[in-house]
């Protein structure tokens, strides 16, 4: 199949490789030359401009950084220059009304687009692990699953336009704010004498066991492997984990959800990315609960 490939940056760099694995042909563009020039060493054909690259495609995806670029890049160039039969996958993270904005556009125009967010980091992205959400119509799926099941473990329809990005920010709020109860309840267990790895043997079969525990401990030298253990270094930047929060807020704003653990979430992360962290994983959030 001719895919286009738009945004080759930590993400979409490892995504395009894996259909280029898949025997796909890709059709790469990126702003940036270094991003372009490892597309064309991981085999795919690099394009000067967007146009160029969507030129005969049979399906584009995307995996660009924000909302506003995305309708930039859709509006401009994917949007009347794509072949109308070709299948359109956002997988950026960005807001609802935007997704379902986009995707409006496109379907005037006679295309079939759908919103499919990550979940899942850059390992992930490279490993071919990553899993779907995706929003748009049943036809839109059927056709967009054959692309993105190359690329990921699973990909789940969510409901139409905008379920994808609904279903990504309402997951990674939930995220936000279990990590920061995570790394709080092991200050807490810390301070009142318990052995951290004796707590999290006990709490990771108990009552209190969640994801951010037992399969991201923000402890150094607990549980599995993590990011913790190599300084908070590589996982998921604090930034994107800000980003996301911003779009769950906006959301639920949007649709007046109280939502004071997110809230209080947003709020935390991003003092801690304005004091200069936020490249480092997000569980490194402990270190301010720490003293
Ligand atoms: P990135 O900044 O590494 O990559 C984005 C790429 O888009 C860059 O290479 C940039 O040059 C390119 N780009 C920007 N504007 C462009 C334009 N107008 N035309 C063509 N290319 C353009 O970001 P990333 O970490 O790969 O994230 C991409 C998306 O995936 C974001 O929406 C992010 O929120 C989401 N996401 C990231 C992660 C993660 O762990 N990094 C996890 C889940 C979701």
């Amino acid at each position: 199949m001719k895919i286009a490939f738009i945004g080759l940056g930590n993400m979409g760099g490892g995504m395009a490789a894996n259909l280029v694995a898949a025997e796909h042909e890709v059709r790469a563009f990126d702003l940036s030359e270094d991003a372009l020039a490892r597309a064309r060493d991981n085999g795919a054909t690099a394009f000067p401009t967007v146009r160029q690259a969507v030129d005969g495609a049979e399906a584009v995806v995307t995996m660009l950084p924000n909302g506003a670029i995305v309708e930039q890049v859709y509006g401009n160039d994917i949007i009347s220059h794509a072949p109308p039969e070709a299948v359109l996958i956002d997988c950026s993270t960005i807001d609802v009304e935007t997704a379902r904005r986009v995707a409006n556009a496109a379907s005037v125009e006679g295309y079939e687009m759908v919103d499919a967010p990550v979940s899942g980091g850059i390992a992930a992205a490279n490993g071919g692990t990553l899993t779907f959400m995706v929003g748009g119509s049943d036809a839109g799926f059927a056709r967009a699953e054959t692309v993105l099941a190359r690329m990921g473990k699973a990909v789940i329809h969510a409901g139409a336009s905008g379920a994808g990005q609904a279903a990504k920010i309402c997951n990674n709020m939930l995220l936000g704010a279990s990590m920061i109860a995570t790394c709080e309840t092991f200050v807490l267990a810390e301070k009142l004498g318990l052995d951290l790895q004796v707590f999290y043997d006990i709490s990771s079969k108990a009552s209190g066991q969640n994801w951010s525990m037992t399969s991201y401990c923000p402890v150094p030298g607990v549980g599995p492997e993590t990011p913790a253990d190599a300084g908070y270094q590589g996982g998921f930047a604090t930034a994107l984990m800000l980003k996301d929060l911003k779009l769950a807020m906006a959301a639920a704003q949007s649709v007046d959800a109280d939502v004071p653990m997110g809230r209080r979430a947003a709020e935390l992360y991003d003092a801690f990315a304005a004091s200069g962290q936020g490249g480092l994983d997000f569980s490194a959030i402990i270190k301010t609960l720490d003293r």
